[in-house]
Formats: C-alpha cells, structure tokens, sequence
C-alpha cells in the first residue's frame, strides 16, 4: 500500500504521539504501519507486527466471535466504526481500549485500507470500577444504617411510653404527697420525657423519608397551602412572605412540601428580636431542573457552621431562645439528595440567610 510523501510525514508526526497506538491496516487488516505510542501500548516492536494481521491484539473469545471482521466490516459500510473492550499485548497481559477504525479510500471510493487508533484505558477503567464499588458499597452502608436508625428509635419507643406513663401516674395520684422539690423534679422528669418522645419521632420520620412516588408538582399552590398551614405563626410575628411564578416540577409532594415548611418556618423562627420576618421565594432554571431560593431578614449563621447545620440534631441556638430539635434542615437535605438536587445556605450574620436548593428529578 502506498502512502506517498504526505503520509510519511504524518507517520513521523504521529511518531510522537506516544498515549494513543495510530495503526495503519490494508483492506485485509494486515499492519502496515504504526506509531511509537502502539509500541508503547501493545509491546511489539514495529519489525515484528508489520505484515501480520491485526487479530492479534483481539482476545480469543472476540476471535471466535468474528470482532475484528465485524468491526472492519462497519467501519466499510459506515465510514468508521468504535469499540471498547479487552485485547492483548505481546506479553499476553490484557488492557481496556477505545478504538475507533476509519476506512481510507482512493479517489474512485474504493476502500484502500483503514486508519486505527486505540487508547489504553485501562488505568480510568480500573478507577472508574472503583469509584463504582465504593458508591455501591456506600449505599448499602448507608442504607444499613438507616434500618438501624429505624429499629433502634422504633424500639425506643415502647420503654419511653412505660416511662411517660408512669410520670402520668406519678402526677395524678402522688402530686399530693411531693414537696416543692419534688414537684419541680417530677415537672424535669416529665418535660425532658416529652422531649425524648419528639426527638426519636424525629429520627423515625428522617429514617422514614425514601424514594417514593414522583408526580408533577406545582410549587406555587404548594408553597400557598404551606402559607396556610403556617398561619399562626406567620400571624403572631407579622411575617411577609412573597413568592411569584414558582415553577412545577417533578417530585414527592409531600416530601417537597415538607422542604418548604421546614425552610419557611426556620426564615419565621430565626428572626431577629423586635424585627417582622421579610421572606422571599424565588426560583431560577437550570440545566438540569430548578433552583429553588429562599431568603430571609433573619439572624443569620455564622460562616463556620455553613455545614454543620444540615447535620440532624445540630443546633446553633439554645432552646432557651429559639426551640426545635435540630432534625429540620437534616430532613430538608434527605428530601433534596432523592431529588437528585443539592442544598446549601449563604448568609451573614445579623442581615439574614438564603437557603438554596436545587430539584433535578
Ligand atoms: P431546628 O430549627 O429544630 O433548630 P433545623 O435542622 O431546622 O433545626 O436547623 C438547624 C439550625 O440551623 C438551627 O438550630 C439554627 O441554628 C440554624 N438555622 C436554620 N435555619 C435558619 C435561618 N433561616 N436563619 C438562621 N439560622 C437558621
């Protein structure tokens, strides 16, 4: 086969490429030329793979399937033609390659031979099938750990109960016989019962939030209904909420609705003293889905707890000044990450947060 003076130099070019092996076959697919990088890359040197056919990089599975053919074959039909898959080197040893056949023709469109090119991507395979593993192994990880979450607040319950019942009991037939201490510890007693009840509801319902049905969802009814639902404290603290022209979206509805009550009732809660909550909902699209905002005048949070505050039962405040449980912006996270969408907060402190997140389902 003749290449002529252009294609001498362009085999000398393609000399240095030394990551991608450039293979130049006849019509048989019999090797007439190759650059430094197939030397590299398949471990023959060039006086010993000219002349022979290209089958020897293929596996013995794939001879027996006729790839080699096929794939010469496709890239006559089709101009060119692709594949990844094991072959092997002179050693005998295996590598992952990307090869992509051209076919080369004479100006009478006669199919003079075929231009090769493979890259050995063996290493990103092999990091690739990693990172696959971990993720796997790290679903079922986190996946054990929510049953656990589940069993241990489930069973958690029972001697609670026996626990608040008692406390019941103690109050309604022995208050009498107690001092003023003795009160005092009993209401402790029964206070931190209650808060110990809603706590492991808490984890129940976070461990509970799962893939479930996904439907369209139109975020401004949802976002009105949560308006309703807030009424008495929206009331009590004079809070304006705006909002316009929330999109629909794909997702659980109710998990959606939950994200949009926990964001607006934290923008109401972390007012600052003396001040009327301005909260504002706004969205933005996105390639991929939307980009949900929602901002308030509020207290703020310190840059250093960014994080730290999607954690569950992670709380800046005491509950002396503002009350929760610290389970609200854990189940906003659970709820966004089945979503497809991350969650985050911009904020400075004394001037308020934006909360934002993104639905990509
Ligand atoms: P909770 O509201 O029960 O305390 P969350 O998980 O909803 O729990 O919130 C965790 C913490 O993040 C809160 O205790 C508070 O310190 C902070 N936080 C959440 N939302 C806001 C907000 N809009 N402005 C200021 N701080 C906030």
């Amino acid at each position: 086969m003749h290449f002529g003076k252009d294609q001498t130099e362009l085999l000398n070019m393609l000399d240095e490429i030394e990551d991608y092996a450039i293979l130049f076959l006849d019509k048989e697919g019999n090797i007439v030329d190759w650059n430094k990088g197939a030397e590299n890359i398949k471990g023959y040197s060039s006086a010993e793979v000219i002349g022979r056919n290209f089958r020897i990089f293929y596996t013995e599975e794939d001879l027996l399937n006729g790839k080699p053919e096929s794939l010469l074959q496709a890239a006559i039909k089709l101009g060119k033609a692709s594949d990844e898959g094991w072959r092997v080197k002179k050693d005998g040893h295996r590598f992952w390659g990307s090869i992509l056949i051209k076919a080369m023709y004479d100006e009478n469109k006669n199919v003079l031979g075929f231009s090769k090119v493979t890259r050995d991507l063996t290493e990103k395979m092999r990091k690739d099938r990693a990172i696959r593993n971990y993720a796997r192994e790290l679903a079922a990880y986190n996946k054990q750990l929510e049953q656990f979450v589940y069993i241990a607040s489930h069973d958690l319950q029972e001697p609670l109960l026996t626990v608040t019942n008692f406390i019941d009991l103690l109050e309604e037939e022995y208050s009498g016989n107690l001092d003023k201490d003795g009160l005092l510890y009993l209401s402790y007693i029964s206070q931190s019962a209650e808060r110990m009840k809603d706590l492991i509801k808490g984890l129940l319902d976070y461990s509970r939030i799962g893939v479930s049905r996904i439907s369209t969802v139109d975020c401004e009814i949802l976002v009105e209904q949560v308006k309703n639902d807030l009424h008495s404290s929206i009331q009590k603290s004079g809070a304006n909420i705006y909002f316009h022209n929330l999109p629909v979206v794909n997702g659980n509805e109710t998990q959606i609705r939950q994200l949009f009550q926990n964001l607006i009732s934290n923008a109401i809660k972390f007012r600052k003293p003396g001040s009327i909550p301005e909260i504002e909902i706004s969205a933005e699209r996105q390639e991929q889905g939307w980009k949900f905002l929602v901002r308030d005048n509020g207290i703020g949070i310190d840059e250093r707890y960014k994080e730290k505050i999607f954690v569950i039962f992670q709380r800046l405040n005491h509950r002396s000044e503002y009350e929760g449980n610290g389970i609200g912006l854990a189940h906003c996270k659970k709820i966004v990450e089945l979503h497809d969408g991350e969650i985050y907060v911009e904020s400075i402190l004394q001037q308020g947060s934006t909360f934002c997140f993104t639905l990509n389902k």
